[in-house]
């Protein structure tokens, strides 16, 4: 009885802890943010500057960027910085940690947001594809982590990665996709337990998204999912406040969290929920 009054109080802490988020503790941060030139990382390039931090942008797109930084500029970040880059080029990741840290003179929050594009289709067999995806959406993430780890050391800084339902729980039509989302969860989780075995005080948050409204992610699903798209600029403040809290895991919509826990509990029930979700009859 004794445990169970335990699990349940620290249950209600853990709640209680989650909405301790307090938007001055964003000010004058410094802020590396991949994939920040559409989608979900251009709505948190604007909210990390209306909390007034100083950010590095990166993506591919110089003249896209070049607009973000703009805007970040007026809605009150303290500075903003860009450098393209491709970040299917392994050399790549080193020289924009080294970019962001030379501009800020350190570094707070690396968040770790960009994907390559891929289609969301049946399996196709196109095995050189899975390779290159890695290399976008996973190696890069561990090589620009694995740059920053020793300035985010020095200022007790976060490392945010944002990954996706398909990363916990897979789903159809993502098979590439899904596998460099669990490899995140894998390489990134274990590191978390490395840091806190060795008492570096480096946090690692592990962000769960469903189904956002970009415009990448509206195009390629459209037709083909029975599911709505929640607003990017909501989950680009979930993933700021998970990071900001130092959480283990952010979840957007917060129901995930729960969605994970039960998958286990009956795989094949759960296995007809997600085939049903999906419109087989137009891939
Ligand atoms: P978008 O496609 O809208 O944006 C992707 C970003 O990555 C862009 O800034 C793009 O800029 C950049 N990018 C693309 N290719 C490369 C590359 N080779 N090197 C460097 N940067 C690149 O993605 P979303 O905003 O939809 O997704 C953001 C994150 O959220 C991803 O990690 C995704 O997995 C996750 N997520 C999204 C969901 C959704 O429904 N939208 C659902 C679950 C998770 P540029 O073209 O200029 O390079």
């Amino acid at each position: 009885k004794a445990l169970w009054a335990a699990g349940i109080a620290a249950g209600l802490l853990a709640l209680f802890w989650r909405d301790t988020f307090n938007p001055e503790t964003i000010s004058g941060t410094r802020v590396l943010l991949t994939g920040a030139s559409a989608g979900i990382g251009e709505q948190m390039a604007y909210h990390y500057s209306r909390f007034g931090a100083e950010i590095v942008l990166t993506a591919r797109r110089e003249a896209v960027l070049q607009k973000v930084m703009e805007r970040c500029l007026q809605l009150g970040a303290k500075k903003v910085f860009y450098i393209p880059a491709d970040m299917s080029s392994p050399a790549e990741p080193e020289r924009v940690m080294q970019f962001a840290v030379q501009k800020m003179g350190g570094l707070d929050y690396l968040v770790l947001n960009h994907i390559g594009v891929t289609p969301f289709q049946m399996w196709d067999g196109d095995v050189e594809h899975t390779r290159w995806l890695l290399q976008v959406n996973f190696l890069s993430y561990v090589a620009l982590a694995t740059a920053a780890l020793p300035v985010l050391m020095e200022s007790k800084g976060s490392v945010v990665v944002v990954s996706s339902i398909s990363g916990k729980i897979a789903t159809p039509f993502a098979t590439s996709y899904s596998a460099t989302k669990f490899a995140l969860d894998g390489f990134f989780s274990s590191l978390r337990h490395e840091l806190a075995m060795q008492k570096k005080d480096v946090s690692i948050t592990l962000c769960v998204l469903g189904l956002i409204d970009t415009e990448t992610a509206l195009e390629k699903t459209r037709g083909l999912v029975y599911m709505d798209a929640l607003p990017a600029t909501e989950a680009a403040l979930a993933i700021l406040r998970g990071g900001a809290t130092r959480a283990r895991e952010a979840f957007y919509p917060w129901w995930l969290e729960p969605l994970c826990y039960m998958r286990g509990w009956f795989p094949s029930h759960w296995d007809w929920v997600i085939q049903s979700s999906y419109n087989y009859t137009s891939a």
